[in-house]
């Protein structure tokens, strides 16, 4: 049998995935019979499609009027009618294995031998619901997502004894249909997206239940900071609180090691079951009716998003290390079933993956459960060095080259270089032997054109925790003007780089580490961390000119307070006064870095570099010179290839593609 010889399809149960079903089969050109158990569901199921199928229309978007898709799919309430010349027949009723299973043993009696039986089962056995049938080999899972119309990703679940025939048949049927199908080749409970996502609702439970994080909280880190397009508090009320809890109870009932917080078991109870009831962990406008709930970007500020997104990671990791699906498809899946911005082993790459191991084995600790055992691929990966993007190796492969000096190392992660301050017994200080190789890496980066952002980084316990003070010791006066003159020249080299510079902060940051920060573009810092100018402690002033640009960062009354008092304060209280951009969770600090730094290379690199200058020059300037400065800059902006892209792009309603010309 091919794919060709399926002409026919037959659809048991027609409400909300079933009519959409046999509106997909229709639309692209195959007969349809559609069984439901009364015929008013029946009326209502080919009403539903009407309606869909003249909006469609009416956007241009189908290539026959209404009524010829229309004609192709018949209603009825028998089985044998629907079924006794399908090649293909798919099944959309409840989730209740009893009832599946007596679909389709009814189903096999009456269907021809050569038909191939799908369930849409959600988290079900595929192998258990064959079992009712004498035809196992041609029953197969085809699970499509909510609106079957709208959603592209199919799951082509493969049962224990499901043949390949089969198999290629439905991928083949997918495509046909115009969906993206992926193939789980183990009757795996939750197969791709429903494991993943799952995992990621269990942590976000335990986080509320434990008291650790509010809704609000994680949601607006699953949102801000992942990049996902609902809140995962938000997504759980949409699909029902009481649907939510049914597929957790499958899985665990097929031996995931999920366990149910009791605040979320009483929930589930309770009539506050989500956007259905009106209410579940947000309100709304009326039961049935959804709004997107409002959470702020700062909610979300303290949560970890790596131990958060980890346990999701961990679960990929499984179902890619037990062969149920290859990489690209388990990430073609998150991307295309929950509209994540990129893969999940994207993200694994993106966090770090010695970092997700780390998240994990602290929520192994923490939550006491064997779930978040990191796997064995993981903890593999780490000991291998192929922690993801940094490494230039992880699930998939990255350009990096690394160069070792004395006391830097510069890593070029295209399109982000990091320099590393390398001195870590030492917390980094600044001598004059770094100040060397800083002057040569920089001039390096500076002359590469694939590097869009460059970030400073310490290793070890600290960013940087100043210039070194034993070189101090027997200078004269006279070395130490030349010395200050001379920090400040590298760091000016620093300021005025035509790519945009990241302090990414740790530990400390204090004399001249912080002033090598201020000289930086941005500066984000880890939670925990210190900052300060502690240079009059040793009867000295700031020479790395702190006394010039903290002023300016923070206004003269704070910068007075830090020098005179010499005091070092806590990252928080730093952005507070706009010390630093941002404060995060410290295993997020890199990433951070990293995200901007991403962000920052899609951006047109021209007009960057000329807002950068006309910041930098035009604060020297009187204002009416500043301004001037502007307009020309301005100017100069108009006239590159990037803003001809970003304008045309802009009215044509598309992302632009810059090319930094
Ligand atoms: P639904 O309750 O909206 O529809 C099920 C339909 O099956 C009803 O109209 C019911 O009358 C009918 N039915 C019951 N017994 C029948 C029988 N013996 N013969 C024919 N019809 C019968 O449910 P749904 O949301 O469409 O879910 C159907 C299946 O799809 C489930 O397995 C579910 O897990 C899965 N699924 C649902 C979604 C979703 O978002 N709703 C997404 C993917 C998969």
């Amino acid at each position: 049998m091919s794919v060709e010889s399926i002409k026919k399809v037959a659809v048991i149960g027609a409400g909300t995935m079933g009519h959409g079903i046999a509106q997909v089969f229709a639309m692209a050109g195959y007969q349809v019979w559609m069984r439901d158990i009364a015929q008013e569901i029946l009326d209502r199921a080919i009403s539903r499609i009407k309606i869909s199928l003249e909006k469609l229309y009416s956007k241009g978007v189908l290539r026959e009027p209404p009524e010829a898709i229309l004609n192709r799919i018949r209603t009825t309430l028998d089985i044998n009618e629907a079924c006794k010349e399908a090649d293909l027949v798919i099944e959309a009723v409840p989730e209740k294995i009893d009832l599946k299973k007596k679909v389709f043993s009814e189903v096999d009696a009456v269907a021809p031998k050569h038909a191939i039986l799908a369930t849409n089962t959600s988290s079900l056995s595929i192998t258990e619901i064959a079992s009712a049938t004498k035809r196992p080999d041609k029953v197969i899972g085809m699970h499509f997502f909510n609106p079957p119309v709208i959603m592209k990703l199919v799951e082509v679940i493969r049962g224990e004894k499901t043949s390949d025939e089969t198999v290629n048949i439905i991928m083949d049927i997918a495509k046909k249909l115009g969906k993206e199908p992926v193939l789980v080749n183990k009757d795996s409970p939750g197969f791709i997206v429903n494991r993943i996502l799952f995992a990621l609702f269990h942590e976000a439970l335990w986080s509320v239940d434990s008291g650790e994080h509010t809704v609000d909280e994680i949601d607006s880190a699953a949102r801000y900071k992942a990049g996902f397009p609902m809140g995962i508090f938000e997504l759980i009320d949409y699909i029902g609180i009481d649907i939510t809890h049914q597929i957790f109870q499958a899985m665990i009932d097929r031996g995931v090691k999920f366990q149910i917080p009791k605040t979320f078991e009483e929930k589930a109870k309770s009539n506050e079951l989500g956007v259905k009831s009106g209410k579940g962990y947000y309100k709304y406008p009326a039961p049935g009716v959804f709004a997107k709930p409002s959470v702020s970007i700062k909610a979300g500020v303290k949560v970890d998003i790596i131990r958060l997104v980890a346990p999701a990671i961990n679960e990929a990791a499984m179902l890619f290390e037990e062969g149920i699906a290859s990489k690209e498809d388990i990430d073609k899946a998150v991307k295309l079933g929950l509209n994540w911005p990129m893969g999940v082993f994207e993200y694994a790459d993106l966090f770090g993956i010695d970092t997700v191991v780390s998240a994990l084995e602290e929520l192994r600790k923490v939550r006491g459960m064997e779930i978040y055992e990191p796997r064995k691929i993981l903890k593999e990966m780490v000991e291998r060095g192929e922690v993801g993007r940094k490494s230039g190796k992880g699930f998939y492969s990255y350009r990096v080259e690394e160069k070792k000096f004395e006391t830097i190392i510069v890593k070029y992660e295209y399109p982000i270089a990091w320099i590393i301050l390398n001195r870590p017994k030492k917390l980094n200080a600044i001598n004059a032997k770094m100040l060397e190789e800083m002057e040569k890496a920089l001039k390096e980066i500076e002359d590469n054109k694939e590097i869009k952002a460059v970030v400073f980084m310490g290793s070890g316990k600290a960013f940087c925790a100043g210039a070194d003070v034993s070189e101090f010791k027997d200078m004269s006066g006279v070395d130490a003007f030349l010395y200050s003159r001379r920090i400040q020249k590298v760091f000016e080299i620093i300021e005025n780089l035509t790519k945009p510079t990241i302090a990414a902060i740790h530990g400390y940051a204090l004399g001249g580490g912080l002033e090598l920060a201020l000289a930086c573009d941005l500066r984000v810092a880890a939670s925990g961390s210190l900052l300060g100018q502690p240079e009059i402690g040793l009867g000295i002033i700031p020479g790395a000119a702190a006394t010039q640009r903290l002023t300016r960062i923070i206004g003269e009354g704070k910068a007075k307070e830090l020098i005179f008092l010499g005091d070092y304060i806590a990252a928080e209280d730093a952005e507070s006064i706009g010390l630093v951009n941002k404060v995060v969770p410290p295993r997020e600090l890199e990433l951070e870095a990293r995200k901007i730094g991403l962000r920052i290379a899609e951006k047109p690199a021209l007009s960057l570099l000329i807002a950068k200058y006309v910041i930098n020059y035009g604060k020297d300037a009187a204002e009416s010179v500043g301004k001037v400065l502007e307009s020309l800059g301005f100017g100069l902006a108009r006239s590159t290839k990037d803003a001809e892209e970003g304008i045309k792009a802009f009215l044509e309603k598309r992302k632009p593609k810059f090319k930094g010309e």
